[in-house]
């Protein structure tokens, strides 16, 4: 709701060298027809196994549309190919994966898919949560060399929570110099130095030694000119990543419907254990564990808010997990049920909530509220957030008019933009009452690990809660701020179950203020300070700013 920005996605493919060639790959294009319009019944020649399988890379823009919903920022491309001077190739730059790869437009499409045809392929898309949107942050990040073992790309879906330290380690050495405002550039770096101090290193070895500097969610994609190719993911687990392999040909994606789609069998598709990194080599595909995985601590959040619902991963299905979600919300809904109450989904990720929430409750679930879902990430005329959320939803009086509306969301962050649509749902969509009912806890503390959160101060939640217990007349506050009749939040204690995952095996730092590693902890404590300092200064007349305290919460 909150325009919470997603936290980038990788994929990769890869045809093994078995000599088959697989069934999945992409059909070759029909010889056009000849000009004077006669069919030429002519039979197609038998195609060699390279140009076969060189269409592999073709699969990565299909992949990338389905994790779209991670980044609209930028997206890219490196693929392998060992009979051409260019061994690997990266292509990439900003804007949506239709955009980026000429997918409205089948000559130019077909045209960058030949240029880039190859084996095998790393694939990323964008969303920053550091750094600019200029081109040159588009990954994968390719670093070229005469040593073919030392040229490689990458691709990276995290966010190094100790990437401070790590800068300030590298720029130690006073012959280093760093570009960007990036943890991919630190990575580059780390990954780049370590090959230097030893060519052979194996991937086992190299994620090994990352492992023991590394704090945050990092899941690598990574391939090199001698058609080498790994997909790691950190020993915590923290963001999803998927394998699958069916006779010749292996794939890998930070969602598993980007592998369903390409015809993998749901059968086929594992999750990389955290901890694990996948090496696929010639025809051979081996998975070893490079680390220690003690603790796993998989974001919540990729289930409530930013997985495609299609996917699966860790053994949780998303859409299932909301729909819990919006079962648990029904079970708990204080207010009378009659005639006229109504459930509206927000567009779109709260839909299955707001449906089985509806459903539980045997209430009519309405699209009251309809998303422009081709506005993307246009400019739109008007700068302040209440013309952008009038040109974004469109309310709908025949639906809402006179009605007690249940206002479905899967979280409130800052509360700006929920802000603009109640009083937008009051003024055009005429509803009687708008209960808002939100499928997360209260968000109380940012996030350090690649979900693009506000800071202490900005959050919603904090503002209102004076210590460890959610009060009834602290939610009638924040319902009064935003212009909701009431406000109800499904309780800390309850998400778990939902997700369908034990508690110690997931992050919920943002509504819990558990971190699960020390650079978060010590973020945090520093944001905690940042706070009370501020508070300090406006002491007088200014709206103070509680401090959430690390304790057991309980909710009312
Ligand atoms: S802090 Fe919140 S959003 Fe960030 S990884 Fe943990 S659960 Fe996910």
């Amino acid at each position: 709701m909150d325009e919470l920005q997603h936290e980038c996605g990788v994929a990769a493919v890869y045809h093994l060298e078995t000599g088959i060639v697989s069934p999945l790959i992409p059909k070759r294009d029909k010889t056009p027809p000849p000009k004077d319009g006669q069919s030429a019944d002519v039979p197609e020649e038998p195609e060699l196994f390279d140009d076969a399988i060189a269409r592999t890379s073709r699969m990565i823009p299909g992949m990338l549309l389905d994790m779209q919903n991670r980044g609209q920022l930028a997206a890219g491309f490196t693929t392998y190919r060992p009979n051409r001077p260019q061994l690997i190739q990266t292509y990439k730059d900003v804007g949506g994966v239709a955009e980026v790869f000429r997918m409205n437009h089948e000559e130019r499409y077909k045209a960058l898919m030949a240029d880039h045809a190859g084996h095998a392929a790393i694939g990323h898309v964008r969303y920053a949560t550091c750094g600019t949107d200029h081109p040159s942050y588009a990954q994968p990040f390719e670093r070229q060399h005469i040593a073919r073992s030392k040229w490689f790309s990458f691709a990276f879906n995290g966010q190094l929570a100790n990437y401070r330290d790590l800068c300030r380690d590298i720029l130690q050495n006073k012959d280093f110099h760093l570009t960007r405002e990036t943890d991919t550039e630190v990575l580059h770096h780390l990954i780049s130095h370590e090959m230097s101090l030893n060519a052979a290193i194996t991937p086992v070895e190299l994620l090994n030694k990352l492992s023991k500097i590394l704090d945050g969610s990092w899941n690598i994609v990574f391939l090199n000119a001698r058609g080498q190719m790994f997909v790691s993911r950190d020993p915590l687990g923290m963001r999803p990543l998927c394998y699958a392999l069916e006779g010749s040909l292996f794939a890998a994606a930070s969602e598993s419907v980007a592998l369903t789609h390409l015809g993998f069998s749901e059968e086929s598709v594992h999750n990389v254990p955290p901890g694990h990194v996948v090496i696929v080599d010639g025809d051979s595909v081996i998975v070893k564990k490079y680390a220690e995985s003690p603790k796993k601590a998989h974001c919540f959040f990729e289930w409530i808010y930013f997985a495609n619902a299609g996917s699966t991963f860790d053994d949780a299905g998303v859409y299932l997990s909301r729909k819990r979600l919006g079962e648990e919300l029904a079970a708990r809904e204080p207010i009378e049920i009659d005639d006229d109450v109504i459930v509206v989904p927000v567009p779109d990720t709260a839909k299955a909530a707001a449906d089985a929430m509806a459903f539980k409750l045997g209430v009519p679930s309405l699209e009251g509220l309809i998303r422009n879902r081709y506005m993307g990430r246009t400019f739109i005329e008007g700068n302040n957030r209440a013309d952008k959320v009038r040109m974004k939803y469109t309310p709908l009086p025949e639906v809402m008019e006179g009605k007690r509306v249940l206002l479905v969301d899967d979280s409130i962050v800052r509360a700006t933009t929920l802000r603009e649509l109640l009083a937008l749902l009051k003024t055009r969509g005429r509803a009687k009452e708008i209960h808002v009912r939100i499928a997360c806890p209260p968000i109380i503390a940012p996030c350090f690990y690649g979900i693009d959160m506000s800071t202490v101060k900005e959050l919603f939640a904090p503002q209102f809660m004076a210590g460890t217990v959610l009060t009834e007349e602290e939610q009638q506050a924040m319902a009064d701020s935003i212009g909701a009749t009431s406000l109800r939040y499904l309780p800390l204690e309850a998400l778990s179950a939902c997700v369908g995952l034990p508690e110690s095996s997931l992050c919920m730092a943002c509504v819990n203020t558990v971190y699960p590693t020390p650079a978060g902890e010590s973020m945090y404590e520093r944001a905690l300070e940042k706070v009370k300092r501020d508070n300090h200064i406006a002491q007088s007349g200014c709206v103070p700013l509680c401090v959430p305290e690390q304790t057991e919460r309980v909710y009312i």
